[in-house]
């Protein structure tokens, strides 16, 4: 499957950054930024992330008249019992520091610091199909933010294997490892463009 032209649902240009770097030119021609259809102000109301994705994707898909493609993701905290989860994007109000200030006061000096991020994706196709899919990327809870690079909880999230951050790490490893990468590779297996 082509697009030559795929909307990205969402406002977030970190998440875009990630996702023209990620797509394969053999899968999509152009990746349509467009945050002004953000004020579509979808309610993400489902319980889970793949439900999110697909409100998104609907939504965006049915406002530009492109396939559309969301990535709804959270960060899982162990000892915080999976918050903030689906809610990672509204846990406090402010801005990515409030939420990274909150996450440090949250888990004050718990010895568990294990976390997860995850990453479902859904795929629209105006009129067509829809393919849905996850993917996981298991880390811990660094004691103080790191780094310069990434957005939202990166600075605090030591993906296993590393001594250092999301935010410290070259955008490419990142990119080798994250939730998001892992969840694309698993979208292209499911439409048969996977390198495995
Ligand atoms: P969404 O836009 O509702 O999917 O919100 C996802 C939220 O989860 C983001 O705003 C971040 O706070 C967090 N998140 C998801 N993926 C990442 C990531 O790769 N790095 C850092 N934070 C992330």
């Amino acid at each position: 499957m082509f697009f030559e032209r795929l909307v990205l649902a969402t406002g977030n240009r970190g998440k875009y950054r990630e996702f023209l770097a990620l797509l394969p030119s053999s899968f999509v021609g152009e990746l349509v930024f467009a945050p002004e259809l953000s004020k579509l102000a979808v309610d993400e109301t489902g319980e889970t992330y793949t439900e999110n994705a697909l409100l998104k994707a609907r939504a965006w898909a049915a406002a530009s008249g492109l396939p559309s493609l969301a990535d709804d993701s959270g960060l899982e905290v162990t000892a915080l019992g999976g918050a903030p989860g689906v809610h990672s994007a509204r846990a406090v109000p402010g801005d990515d520091n409030a939420r990274n200030a909150w996450l440090l006061s949250e888990l004050g000096n718990r010895e568990d610091r294990s976390a997860r991020f995850v990453a479902a994706l859904a795929l629209v196709v105006p009129g067509g199909k829809e393919f849905v899919c996850e993917g996981v990327c298991p880390g811990r809870i660094a004691e103080a933010p790191s780094g310069a690079g990434g957005f939202g909880y990166d600075p605090l999230f030591l993906p296993d294997g590393f001594d250092a951050s999301f935010a410290d790490i070259p955008a490419e490893t990142k990119n080798a490892i994250s939730h998001r990468a892992a969840a694309i590779r698993t979208l292209l297996n499911i439409l048969g463009q996977g390198s495995e």
